[in-house]
């Protein structure tokens, strides 16, 4: 005897607890947001926290089947951690200092420290240290899909930028480097997969290794205007690097020169290079930007030609340091002995300054600079003859621009803007190290396994679905990740006939598999059609007693317009609903 099983629920609009809106929230800045809330998916409980209604929890069940439908393939084994984690593990690694304001944290009724945990390197390094002991068990990757929390300072872009969301968060064991690069690759490929079934077109980029050092890393981007980084990319050969990380071919120098001779100039009140470049009539590259900043508790000064943007990233890898930024007016006044907009590389105020500047000033000469005198520029500067800036103090330390050369072929780049919706990360050996997470090798000898880590935001993919495919009236959602792939609009519900062709039809494709939602609530057409286009099901079937008489059911997809409706046989329909699916 066969025996069937569907895992199918049929679903009427009138028993779905959905509700759109016609008006979007007041606090929503991008598309995706106000659709997410329009479209009935999700409901803000808090600034930063949501509710994911029945509609949203069915996509975000859907992304979370084929994350895990990925990670499985790729050998990476479930399990799942606490959400709250004690501090001791933070500290063991020294986290629980350095993660900063972004991290909650809490205490028990017995003052023991916890944390919310933003992420869990600690958390499955301590487990692997337990459960890893010989060479044989390794190569070892282990996954979750667990939420997180981060204090943000500002949530907003609704599950983009939020204090609660899901995410997949896999680590990987390795015996050594070769295996942490498979590891690497196989979730790189994995994750290639995964944003390709939720019908995204993703892009991997370099970006920073942070703390890392050099460490590899690549983040997966969303292209969308909406995004909150930019991305240099490289139509040429295919570079594509985060702002942090973007690196350009450093153009020469030369000579800026209005051939006027080094001097002082007076420009009074004219502090910003915009201000001093109208006031002298000159380029903005003609211009010197010297900034004052403050590395590990140290100022330094650094230089960038008058049209660029200081990259904070790079400095701090330049330099060394933990941390950099701004300093403040009075160490300015201090060390250059002028006010901020007023300094410059020409002897400072305080003669053991450092002074750094990008590659793209090495040999300058003939540039206007900030004079440390208030009111003051000096024109006709070489920077050679005239500051100590020596060799070793150039470095690549501006933000890449459209226009700026490939490091890798030399064609100029284009920026993109991005939203990051996953990363892989190579760790090596910073959390195996300060866990003891060590190995035995066939001769039992002990060895620190390498790491890596790899992320995908769940909550954060089903907004970015959204914020690649939508239009004007609503979502349009890929099939896979779809709340249900078909709405079967019943224009008639008190009309029998229609009724029993609209719930044959339901029953017909849930047993194939396809999800369905039957409108039948007594709307008038264009309400129903609307609410439809809004939440955006991959394809509409209208079933009414005027098309049944005028021969079957309409079928259409929601990316097509009217003109491609397909008038379909009832005992076709099913047929050409699959067909609409592709
Ligand atoms: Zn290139």
């Amino acid at each position: 005897m066969a025996f069937f099983w569907y895992n199918t629920q049929i679903m009427k609009w009138t028993k779905s607890l959905i509700q759109t809106l016609r008006e979007n929230p007041g606090d929503a800045e991008i598309d995706s947001h106000k659709l997410l809330i329009r479209a009935g998916l999700a409901r803000k409980v808090a600034g930063g926290l949501y509710s994911y209604l029945p509609l949203g929890m069915r996509v975000l069940r859907k992304i979370q089947q084929i994350v895990r439908e990925e990670m499985d393939r790729a050998g990476a084994l479930e399990i799942v951690s606490p959400i709250l984690q004690p501090a001791e593990l933070w500290r063991t690694t020294g986290r629980w200092d350095t993660m900063g304001p972004n991290m909650f944290k809490l205490r028990d009724r017995g003052e023991h420290e916890f944390a919310l945990g933003p992420t869990a390197e600690e958390v499955f390094t301590d487990l692997a240290k337990g459960l890893v002991s010989s060479y044989r068990q390794l190569p070892v990757t282990i996954y979750q899909i667990q939420w997180k929390f981060r204090d943000e300072t500002r949530p907003r872009f609704g599950l983009m930028r939020s204090k609660e969301f899901l995410m997949k968060d896999a680590y990987s064991f390795d015996a050594d480097a070769e295996g942490a690069d498979k590891s690497y690759w196989n979730m790189y490929h994995a994750y290639e997969r995964i944003y390709g079934r939720c019908g995204l077109k993703a892009v991997a980029v370099q970006a920073d290794g942070g703390d890392m050092g050099d460490s590899l890393t690549h983040e997966f981007h969303v292209l969308a205007d909406a995004g909150e980084d930019g991305i240099a990319f490289c139509e040429g050969c295919g570079y594509a690097a985060n702002l942090e990380k973007a690196e350009r071919r450093c153009p020469a120098a030369g000579d800026k020169a209005e051939g006027s001779g080094f001097a002082e100039v007076h420009t009074p009140n004219a502090k910003t290079i915009e201000e001093v470049a109208a006031f002298m009539g000159l380029p903005a590259d003609a211009f010197v930007k010297s900034l004052v900043y403050v590395a590990d508790g140290t100022p330094v000064m650094v230089c960038v030609p008058g049209d660029r943007d200081v990259n904070d990233v790079k400095l701090k890898r330049f330099l060394g340091a933990k941390a950099v930024g701004l300093a403040d007016f009075g160490t300015v006044l201090r060390v250059t002995g002028a006010n901020a907009g007023f300094v410059g590389p020409v002897g400072p105020a305080d003669a053991s300054l450092r002074i750094v500047a990008d590659a793209s000033l090495r040999g300058a000469t003939g540039r206007i600079v900030g004079a440390n005198k208030d009111d003051f520029h000096l024109r006709d500067v070489d920077l050679a003859r005239d500051t100590k800036i020596g060799e070793a103090d150039f470095s690549d330390l501006v933000v890449v621009k459209a226009g700026d050369v490939c490091p890798k072929c030399g064609k100029p780049m284009v920026i993109k803007r991005g939203i990051e919706v996953g990363q892989v990360f190579k760790l090596g050996t910073k959390y195996s190290a300060a866990f003891n997470a060590v190995y035995k090798n066939d001769k039992l000898e002990e060895h620190v396994m390498i790491m890596g880590c790899y992320g995908v935001g769940v909550s954060r993919t089903l907004q970015a679905v959204i914020e690649q495919s939508h239009d004007a009236n609503g979502i349009i959602w890929p099939a896979s990740v779809a709340p249900y792939m078909v709405v079967i609009e019943n224009l008639d519900p008190s009309n029998a006939e229609v009724t029993k062709v609209a719930d044959g039809l339901e029953a017909e494709l849930e047993a194939a598999g396809i999800d369905v939602l039957v409108d039948d609530r007594e709307e008038r057409p264009g309400v129903k059609f609307k609410d439809a286009d809004l939440i955006g099901f991959p394809v509409r079937v209208v079933v009414g007693a005027k098309g049944l008489a005028n021969g079957g059911v309409e079928v259409k997809r929601r990316a097509d317009d009217k003109s491609k409706t397909v008038i379909a046989p009832v005992a076709d329909a099913a047929a050409a609903v699959r067909a609409a699916l592709g």
